[in-house]
């Protein structure tokens, strides 16, 4: 009998430390044998953490909300008499389980994330070797543009075409570069990922290091994350040891040197060019491309900037081959996408669906509906780049190319939900406040426009604006969309023109009966 517990930020936060403790107690004071006490990484259903799974054999029973208190009941009725306890019991064939299919989080939750071997008995460090033992460059880069993987964080970008151009540049020294830079407010896919299984990240990552020519590698991860960061770590100086990182990695010859460096908290270090200047040791500045990254990057050497979800989808493609990855997802969306499910949604979680799942599917199956009752309203994807969905778009395949149709983007994967009680033009003014505080000050759009339009936002949802208020707000809003010289400018104006665009209603409402 093994007794699991969820042991990612998610299941420390409910209280997990305290149930692993209790359990250890409670096991010795019944003076239990043959048991183990194991800890995982986040199983993604974050709402009824802290977890306990118990394994006997093939059977695995989850059950929610183990808070220290209850562990003598659970103890005393499953492990001393054989009963499951059904009133906390989350059955895996759940509607939260059953429709999602893990790639990237196939052993997050699964896996003690410390132990390497662990990973190894889940199939970890597989794809590394077919690469390093059957496979050239060349081929592994054919797998991934045949798999048509697509940048998971949020541009949606040819990762094969990426990887080609870092290659077929003849520098000498080439960087490879994980973006875990998680900024977006309400995501947390990276975070879960990195403390639930790092090695698919450091696998993923010596695979494209191996690919596009480059022996040095760096994790550029927020200050925030520091369990991820303590795990990753730890993950590293363990596949160093048995040789699956650092020098000659499993006899072949090839090495890659792997480092985390921290980001100081700036959002606008998630954009390409600012994290390698950070990188660099500079001021988390963007720089004009071309040139781009794979040309001209870390040090004026090719790099490839990919981020972990990317990354982490790489391992599994090299193992199964192009057409397994091809036959998940869309025809041109293939595979799956990690969301951070949050808000007003009663299953807030991780979860991982095949592309192309309708976002009603998301809220109402995996997410079964919204909370106290209430009426879906509209979920935000993409963070304060992306745009909202309105109801009557729940029907809609999410993939990069449809929800760009829809006026917002796939970005990381933050989705965040939103009933009828929720203000439109509050959403837009958080997230405009959020990009004007984040701005780096470079360039006069981005940070003279986001602050008038904060200041029209303030002005409408207190009553005091009138309709040529508004209209400045979409003008200036095209303005900084159009003139702004990095991503994030770009984009910031995107939760205002897509607020406005299907709750118009809202906007003129505050104005017209000032409040
Ligand atoms: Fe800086 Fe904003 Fe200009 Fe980007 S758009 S360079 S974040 S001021």
């Amino acid at each position: 009998t093994v007794i699991v517990v969820g042991m990612g930020t998610c299941g420390i936060a409910a209280g997990a430390e305290n149930t692993i403790t209790a359990l250890k107690n409670e096991i010795e004071r019944k003076n239990i044998k043959d048991i183990e006490l194991a800890k995982t990484g986040c199983m993604g259903y974050c709402v009824g953490e802290p977890l306990v799974e118990i394994r006997q054999g093939d059977v695995r029973i989850l059950y929610e909300d183990i808070t220290a208190e209850k562990v003598e009941e659970l103890v005393e009725q499953h492990i001393v008499s054989g009963n499951i306890i059904s009133r906390w019991r989350v059955s895996f064939d759940s509607d939260f389980f059953e429709p999602q299919e893990r790639i990237v989080l196939k052993n997050c939750g699964v896996i003690d994330p410390e132990s390497i071997r662990a990973a190894i008995s889940h199939g970890s460090y597989k794809g590394l070797a077919k690469t390093l033992k059957k496979m050239k460059p060349k081929g592994i880069i054919d797998e991934i543009e045949d798999a048509k993987l697509r940048g998971r964080g949020g541009g949606g970008f040819s990762t094969g075409l990426k990887w080609k151009f870092a290659r077929d540049n003849e520098s000498e020294d080439k960087y490879l570069v994980c973006n875990a830079d998680e900024g977006d407010p309400g995501a947390f896919m990276d975070r879960s990922l990195l403390e639930g299984d790092p090695h698919r990240l450091i696998e993923g990552m010596t695979i494209a290091g191996y690919a596009i020519g480059a022996n040095h590698g760096y994790v550029y991860c927020r200050a925030e994350y520091p369990l991820a960061i303590e795990r990753l770590k730890k993950a590293i100086s363990q596949a160093e040891e048995l040789g699956l990182l650092g020098k000659d990695i499993m006899g072949s010859g090839f090495n890659f040197k792997l480092e985390i460096r921290l980001g100081a908290g700036a959002f606008v270090c998630g954009e390409e060019t600012a994290l390698l200047a950070s990188l660099e040791g500079q001021r988390g500045e963007p720089r004009p491309r071309p040139p781009f990254p794979p040309e001209e990057g870390f040090k004026d050497d090719p790099t490839v900037i990919n981020n972990v979800e990317t990354l982490a989808n790489v391992p599994a493609i090299i193992a199964n081959g192009h057409e397994w990855f091809r036959d998940i997802g869309t025809e041109n969306s293939p595979g799956t996408k990690v969301f951070a499910l949050a808000g007003k949604v009663k299953n807030n979680g991780l979860v991982e669906i095949p592309m192309g799942t309708s976002l009603g599917e998301i809220v109402f199956d995996i997410g079964d509906g919204l909370i106290d009752g209430g009426n879906f309203k509209a979920a935000q994807t993409g963070g304060p780049s992306g745009g909202c969905i309105p109801v009557e778009h729940l029907n809609v395949p999410i993939d990069y190319d449809s929800l760009q149709e829809l006026g917002t983007i796939m970005g990381s994967g933050g989705l965040i939900v939103m009933d009828e009680q929720d203000c439109m033009v509050d959403l837009a003014k958080y997230f405009i406040d959020f990009c004007k505080d984040e701005s780096c000050g470079k360039c006069t759009p981005c940070r003279i426009g986001t602050t008038r339009m904060l200041e029209a936002l303030n002005r409408i949802t207190e009553g005091e604006a009138d309709h040529e208020d508004y209209e400045m707000l979409l003008d200036m809003g095209e303005k900084v969309q159009d003139s702004s010289f990095c991503g994030l400018g770009q984009t910031a104006p995107n939760p205002v023109v897509s607020t406005a665009r299907y709750f118009e209603d809202e906007y003129l409402d505050h104005i017209e009966n000032d409040y």
